[in-house]
C-alpha cells in the first residue's frame, strides 16, 4: 500500500507535533506492507531535531515555498504535485489528492476550547483546516480520547470515524523558545519544563529567553540573514555563471538563463548553503551564549546560587534531550546552533562577575 504522510512540521522547529510525526513515520516505515513517502519529497525521515529542519536551509525554503503555494493556489496545482498514492495523510495540506483515501490525526481542540491561547491566525487556519480536511476524511487519528470526545462535540465527527492512538509517544522533553515578530513577539516555555526540574532552573530557562527577547536577537538574525542573502546570491549566480561557461558544453547547459542554466545555480546555492551552515550556526551560538550570560544575570540576587542553578539547568536540559556530554569539537563548529551543553555548563560554573564587586554584563548591580 503507497502511503503518502505530509511531512510538514519535520521540516520546523517545533516539538509535540513533530516529535510524534516523526516516531509514527519511523514505525509505519517498518511495516513491509506500507511503502511510506514522506511530501514534498523529504526522503527518509532520519535524525530528529527539534531545533532545526531535518532538511538543510535551502531545500527547506524551496519545500515551505511549495507548501504556501499548494494552500493558496487553486486545488488543481496542489494535486499535480502528489506522487501516485492509495492513502495520504494531512497535516497542513489543504487540497488533498482526489483519489487517495485521506486521513488526519488529531492532536488537541484547544483552538475551539482556548482560542484567547492562540494567535488568530492559527485559530483560522485550524477551522478552516477541520473543514476541509478533518470532515471529509476517511478515517482519523485522536492521541487521545479526550481529543477524540472533543472532535465528537465540537465539531460533529462522526465517532466511527475516529481512531484512538495510545500517544505515550508525544514529547515529555523540556524546551522554551522565543519567537514571532511585532505583535506576534513572545516567550514561551512548555508546560513539561515547569514541575519536572526545580523552579529556580525554569526561572533561569526563563531569564535565558527574556535575554533573547531584549537583546532583540531575532530581529538581528533577520538583518544579518538578510545581509548576507545579497551578498551569497550574488556570489552564487556570479559562480554558476562561471560553471556554465566552463562545463556547460558537456553539461547540456548552453546558458545561466536555461532551464539546465537553473539547474547549475541550484547546484551553487546548495554547495553554498553547506558551506555557509558553520558561519550561521557561529552566530546562533553567539546569540544563546549572550543569551546564557543575560540570564545568568538575571537570576543573581532571586536565587541562591546563580551558577549552581544554572549549571543545573543545562545538566537537565542535556539530559532531557539526550546531548552527547564531549562532542567533537568540529562537530560543534560545523552543526551546533548552540553551543555544547559542557561548554555552557562550564561557563556557567565559572561566571561570577559580582566576586570582587563588580557587576554583569547586562544589569547594573
Ligand atoms: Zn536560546
Amino acid at each position: 500500500m503507497r502511503i503518502t504522510i505530509d511531512a510538514l512540521p519535520l521540516l520546523f522547529r517545533s516539538a509535540g507535533v513533530k516529535n510524534y510525526l516523526y516516531y509514527w513515520i519511523r514505525h509505519l516505515q517498518r511495516e513491509p506492507a506500507a511503502d511510506v513517502r514522506l511530501f514534498p519529497f523529504l526522503g527518509e525521515a532520519a535524525g530528529l531535531d527539534h531545533r532545526k529542519a531535518l532538511a538543510g536551509p535551502m531545500a527547506t525554503f524551496f519545500r515551505l515555498g511549495l507548501f504556501f503555494l499548494m494552500n493558496r493556489l487553486p486545488g488543481g496545482f496542489s494535486r499535480s504535485c502528489f506522487p501516485p498514492t492509495d492513502v495520504f495523510h494531512s497535516t497542513r495540506i489543504l487540497n488533498p489528492p482526489k483519489r487517495a483515501k485521506l486521513t488526519a490525526t488529531i492532536h488537541d481542540l484547544t483552538c475551539w476550547i482556548l482560542p484567547d491561547t492562540h494567535l488568530a491566525a492559527n485559530v483560522q487556519f485550524e477551522r478552516r483546516y477541520a473543514d476541509r480536511i478533518w470532515r471529509r476524511a476517511d478515517g482519523l487519528i485522536a492521541v487521545s480520547e479526550n481529543s477524540r470526545n472533543d472532535a465528537v462535540r465540537l465539531l460533529n465527527i462522526p465517532p466511527e470515524r475516529m481512531y484512538l492512538m495510545k500517544a505515550s509517544i508525544k514529547s515529555n522533553g523540556l524546551n522554551a523558545y522565543v519567537s514571532g515578530i511585532g505583535a506576534t513577539k513572545r516567550i514561551v516555555v512548555w508546560d513539561t519544563t515547569a514541575g519536572r526540574i526545580p523552579n529556580d532552573e525554569v526561572l533561569f530557562i526563563f531569564a535565558h529567553e527574556s535575554g533573547h527577547y531584549v537583546l532583540h536577537h531575532i530581529p538581528k538574525g533577520i538583518v544579518c540573514m538578510g545581509i548576507a542573502a545579497f551578498f551569497v546570491y550574488w556570489g552564487c549566480a556570479a559562480c554558476a555563471g562561471w560553471l556554465v561557461r566552463r562545463f556547460g558544453q558537456r553539461w547540456g547547459a548552453s546558458e545561466l538563463s536555461s532551464r539546465t542554466g537553473f539547474v547549475v545555480l541550484l547546484l551553487a546555492l546548495s554547495i553554498a548553503s553547506f558551506l555557509l551552515e558553520p558561519v550561521g550556526n557561529a552566530l546562533s551560538r553567539h546569540f544563546e551564549h549572550q543569551a546564557d550570560v543575560f540570564g545568568q544575570e538575571a537570576i543573581h540576587g532571586i536565587v541562591a546560587d546563580p551558577r549552581k542553578t544554572t549549571v543545573a539547568a543545562f545538566n537537565a536540559l542535556g539530559d532531557a534531550w539526550l546531548d552527547d556530554p564531549n562532542p567533537n569539537p568540529f562537530i560543534e563548529f560545523w552543526l551546533y546552533n548552540h553551543p555544547s551543553t559542557q561548554h555552557r555548563a562550564e561557563f556557567a560554573a565559572h561566571y561570577d562577575p559580582w566576586a570582587n564587586g563588580q557587576h554583569g554584563e547586562f544589569f547594573a548591580r
